[in-house]
C-alpha cells in the first residue's frame, strides 16, 4: 500500500487532500498541531487508513521522530504535502519579532525539517512526489502579510532547489499556489475575502476539495517537477 504524509491535515485544505489521498488507496499519516478530540474522532470514522501524528513541523526531532514512526507503521513513503502553514497579519511596521518567527518556523523551516527528513525513507521507497502549498501572496505580496509572503515566496525558492537536488532519486517537487478558500485561516481576513472576490473573473472563491483534486492529478503525472501551479481565477 502506498504511504502518504499531509502536514497540517486535522482541517481546511490539509484535511481534503488527506481525505483525497485515502480515496486514492494511500495510506495517510495525518500530522497536526493542537487539534483535539473532535479530529481524532473524524478520523477514525474516515474509513480507510488514516493515522494521526502529532508534531510541531518546526521543530526537527519531532519531525524526525514523526519520519521514524512513518517507517515503522509503513515502511515507504511515496507523497508529501507541506500543507501546514500559519499567518499572523499585521502591517509591517507593527508586526512584532516574535510573530516574524512563528510564521517562517512554521511556514518555511517547518517545510525544510519535513523534506530534510522525510526524503530518505522516500529515497528508500524508490521516489515519490513532494507538493508544497505556496501561496499567491509569495508571488504578489499582500498588505499585512510581509512574514506570510516572504515565507510562501521563499517556497518557491526552496521547491525548485528540492526539485533539482532530488529528480536523481526520482523524487518530485512542485508547488501549489490555492485560491482563496474559506478555512479557519481565511475566516478572520474579511477584507482579503472581499479583495479576492473582487479580483476573480469568475467572482467566485475556491473549494478546498478542488484544490485537493488538482493536487492528486499534479500527484498522479510523473512527468512534472520544479514547477508552481497557481489554481486561481485571480490573473497573477
Ligand atoms: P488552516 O485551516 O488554518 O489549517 C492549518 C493547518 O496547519 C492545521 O491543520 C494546523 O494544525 C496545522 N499547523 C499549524 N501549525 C503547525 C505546526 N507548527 N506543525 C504542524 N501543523 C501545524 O489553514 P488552511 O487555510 O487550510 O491552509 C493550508 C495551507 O494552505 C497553508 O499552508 C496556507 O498558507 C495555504 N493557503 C491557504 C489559503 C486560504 O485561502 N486559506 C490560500 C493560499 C494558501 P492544528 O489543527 O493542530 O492547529
Amino acid at each position: 500500500m502506498p504511504a502518504a504524509l499531509v502536514t497540517g491535515g486535522s482541517r481546511g485544505l490539509g484535511k481534503e487532500i488527506a481525505l483525497a489521498l485515502i480515496e486514492e488507496g494511500y495510506a495517510v499519516f495525518v500530522n497536526y498541531l493542537s487539534a483535539g478530540q473532535k479530529t481524532s474522532e473524524h478520523w477514525r470514522s474516515a474509513g480507510g487508513f488514516a493515522h494521526l501524528i502529532r508534531a510541531d513541523v518546526g521543530d526537527p526531532l519531532q519531525v524526525q521522530m514523526m519520519a521514524e514512526h512513518i517507517e515503522k507503521a509503513a515502511g515507504r513513503l511515496d507523497v508529501v504535502v507541506n500543507n501546514a502553514g500559519i499567518t499572523k497579519d499585521a502591517l509591517l511596521l507593527k508586526q512584532t519579532e516574535e510573530e516574524w518567527d512563528s510564521i517562517i518556523r512554521t511556514n518555511l523551516k517547518g517545510c525544510f525539517n519535513v523534506i530534510q527528513s522525510m526524503a530518505p525513507l522516500m529515497i528508500k521507497s524508490g521516489g515519490g512526489h513532494i507538493v508544497n502549498i505556496s501561496s499567491r501572496s509569495g508571488l504578489r505580496g499582500n498588505s499585512g502579510q510581509a512574514a506570510y509572503s516572504a515565507s510562501k515566496a521563499a517556497l518557491l525558492g526552496l521547491s525548485r532547489t528540492a526539485a533539482v537536488e532530488l529528480a536523481i532519486h526520482n523524487i518530485r517537487v512542485n508547488c501549489v499556489l490555492p485560491g482563496f478558500m474559506m478555512t479557519d485561516m481565511a475566516m478572520t481576513a474579511d477584507k482579503a475575502m472581499a479583495g479576492a472576490m473582487r479580483k476573480s473573473i469568475l467572482k467566485r472563491l475556491s473549494e478546498p476539495s478542488e484544490v485537493a483534486a488538482m493536487i492528486m492529478s499534479i500527484i498522479r503525472t510523473q512527468n512534472i517537477t520544479g514547477q508552481a501551479f497557481s489554481l486561481d481565477s485571480r490573473m497573477l
